[in-house]
């Protein structure tokens, strides 16, 4: 084993990529095309032929980041617009997963593969459009190009390998992080089984990696493994993820704070 080396794990949605409006365009078509005609919500019509910058202002898209926090897979966002559609109050995780129950795992399992085929068939047929909804979160992405070398990068994410490919071209940082170091949603539902991989591909003991991820409930999974865990701030969580990551003992990164807190002051190793 190797104990010289120290790893830094990203999830990658909401921790370098802001993906929540393509996420946003990619469900709504997706669930419009689930529910059928005839049983689609007026306003998804509208939002679908909306631009970028009317979206971002939409009430809808609005309400629609409100619930991700409380949803992680692909088929999480058809309940998140199912609960819009329906017009009630979720403001806890169970009464969200009460909800996504009332669905049915078929539909959720129908809904999770037409994600996937919407959003392919979306970055084949115009990779511009597709990519000019996918922003990085700069500021991070310029920490790792700054203190790149300093630890050795990899990534955890339950994306797609070829949006993952494509955006890490676009952000600038592929020779950042090597092919067997990007562990996608190929390695299943639990981050759990990411950094087991990833330790196994690196042979370093857990406690030698780091993971960075938006989503509390991750971080809770992957702690009794031994890694450390850290919350990015910026990405789809709200004041009670937060408090309640505080409360664990999970440090919660802001971008001009995060440098300090994963690799130490400058100089300092
Ligand atoms: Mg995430």
């Amino acid at each position: 084993m190797n104990r010289e080396r120290e790893v830094l794990a990203l999830d990658f949605d909401g921790v370098i990529s802001d993906s929540a409006l393509e996420t946003f365009v990619v469900a709504v078509r997706t669930y419009g095309k689930l529910a059928g005609p005839g049983g689609h919500h007026p306003a998804w019509a509208e939002i679908e032929k909306a631009d970028s910058q009317a979206i971002l202002s939409h009430p809808t898209y609005q309400e629609f980041l409100g619930l991700m926090p409380l949803g992680n897979r692909a088929e999480e966002f058809a309940v998140a617009l199912a609960v819009i559609e329906a017009g009630v109050s979720v403001e806890e995780q169970v009464d969200f997963d009460r909800f996504r129950e009332g669905l049915g795992a078929e539909f959720l399992a129908n809904f999770h593969a037409a994600f996937y085929r919407e959003r392919s068939a979306f970055r084949r047929a115009d990779p511009h459009a597709w990519l000019a909804l996918v922003a990085p979160f700069d500021e991070f992405v310029e920490l790792l190009r700054r203190r790149a070398g300093d630890r050795i990068f990899a990534l955890a994410t339950a994306k797609d390998r070829a949006s993952i490919d494509l955006l890490l071209g676009a952000y600038g940082v592929a020779d950042l992080f090597p092919d067997r170091l990007v562990v996608d949603k190929e390695a299943g539902r639990s981050k759990r089984a990411h950094l087991a991989l990833l330790r196994e591909r690196l042979d370093v003991a857990f406690e030698q990696i780091t993971f960075v991820d938006d989503k509390l409930n991750h971080l809770e999974d992957v702690a009794p493994l031994g890694v450390r865990c850290a919350l990015s701030g910026w990405g789809y969580n709200g004041q009670r993820e937060r408090n309640a990551a505080v409360e664990r003992g999970f440090p919660v990164l802001d971008l001009a704070g995060a440098e300090a807190v994963l690799f130490g002051n400058p100089g300092e190793h």
